[in-house]
């Protein structure tokens, strides 16, 4: 499937590409020489297919993965009043989806081993201020790693919390619970919603798009009407009835759809998935191998096979060296990420460096490696060369 693995040719090489084949292409020309481009028969399959793959009951696809968290927090009635925490160390949607509806973003540190959300810095916010301040919490499974939210959902229980999961790093990725059961990411068991993109750098690509997973019906039918306009055609649901024309806007809703075509572009993708995330996991096991007992400093939480490698991202103590290093090699790697807190948007909250050591430190010195099923093994042998080369200086 991924003939060119050997091939040796290469131009730049960037941090994620997206994979289109024939058969992709073909998907989306039968949609578009279709009855219907958008909301037609494709958002439906594509919708149970997503379902099917993580684990959970309900997908519903949107526009792009920044609509879905935000369907999220309307769904979930964030307003003026609501605190909710996330880590400073995601992408700046997963904290803007909170201001979108005129919420307090709360972050809290990251764990250095994973760079993920450290749930005892939660534990901490919680515990200094009296029950009923914070109305949930956004974990990111950041680069791929899925983050325990069987621990996370006992401390939001503690306290009545939300859990929205962003998980656009990680289709295909799981923890292993207290039972030893492998928990997918956005399987809907612990979190009450899930969030995906189909950006073309994540790991299944629509152009633009997104979804959002659950198991709760009730949440499922709240983000249905939201997705369009917040209007309803279910006589079932509607207040009066005056005729075949008649339908009911009961919320203040968006136009957050995907369109039929890109579905399609979806469905095909997610046809390979499986095949594409065996191959992130090969390329993160080479460069593991590579960089063992070197000064390039993988970033490596704990191994239980469920890692889904969004990223792969190594430590070095000069990253803007290396980066620089790498880009004059024709290596295009990429800083994942600027800490949220940092943005000159959030700093107005009173948000400045040296809040949160951890996220602050991990920044100065990450930075995600090429990583993406096309690659070929003389591609990624010549990154490993290039950025050994530059750190063994
Ligand atoms: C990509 C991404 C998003 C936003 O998705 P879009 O489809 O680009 O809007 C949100 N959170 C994380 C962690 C992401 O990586």
């Amino acid at each position: 499937m991924f003939p060119n693995i050997l091939k040796a040719e290469f131009a730049a090489i960037h941090y994620g590409k997206q994979h289109i084949t024939d058969e992709d292409i073909a998907a989306v020309a039968t949609t578009l020489r279709s009855d219907y481009l958008t909301q037609g028969p494709k958002i439906a399959e594509f919708e149970s297919a997503f379902a099917e793959y993580v684990g959970a009951k309900y997908a519903v696809a949107v526009a792009n993965g920044t609509a879905a968290l935000h369907l999220c927090t309307l769904a979930l009635g964030v307003n003026e009043g609501s605190k909710v925490i996330t880590t400073p160390i995601t992408f700046a949607a997963s904290a803007n989806c909170v201001r979108y509806c005129g919420g307090q973003v709360v972050f809290a540190d990251i764990d250095p081993e994973t760079a993920t959300l450290d749930i005892d810095k939660v534990r901490d916010w919680l515990s200094e201020a009296p029950k009923g301040t914070y109305a949930g919490i956004i974990p990111v499974d950041f680069a791929g790693y899925a983050v325990n939210l069987e621990a996370f959902r006992s401390l939001a229980d503690e306290y009545g919390l939300w859990i929205i999961e962003d998980a656009c790093h990680a289709p295909g990725g799981f923890f292993t619970d207290s039972q030893g059961i492998r928990q997918h990411c956005g399987n809907g068991t612990f979190a009450d919603l899930a969030i995906f993109s189909f950006h073309p750098v994540k790991h299944i690509a629509c152009g633009e798009g997104g979804a959002i997973t659950t198991n709760s019906k009730e949440l499922y039918e709240k983000l249905l009407m939201l997705r369009t306009h917040g209007i309803t055609k279910d006589p079932a649901l509607m207040h009066e009835n005056h005729g075949g024309w008649y339908m009911e806007m009961q919320e203040l809703g968006y136009n957050y759809r995907l369109t039929d075509f890109q579905a399609a572009l979806g469905l095909s993708q997610l046809k390979r998935a499986d095949e594409g995330l065996a191959r992130r996991r090969e390329i993160a096991k080479r460069y593991d191998e590579a960089f063992a007992n070197t000064k390039v400093l993988p970033l490596t939480p704990p191994q239980d096979g469920g890692h889904a490698y969004h990223l792969y991202v190594i430590q070095v103590a000069d990253r803007k060296g290396l980066y620089d290093y790498l880009r004059s090699k024709n290596i295009f790697a990429q800083v994942h990420y600027i800490p949220t807190h940092l943005m000159p948007y959030y700093q107005q909250f009173g948000y400045k460096n040296g809040d949160f050591p951890l996220a602050e430190s991990y920044y100065r010195q990450c930075l995600s490696l090429p990583m993406y099923p096309t690659l070929t093994h003389e591609e990624q042998d010549y990154v490993i060369s290039q950025t050994k080369s530059f750190c063994s200086q």
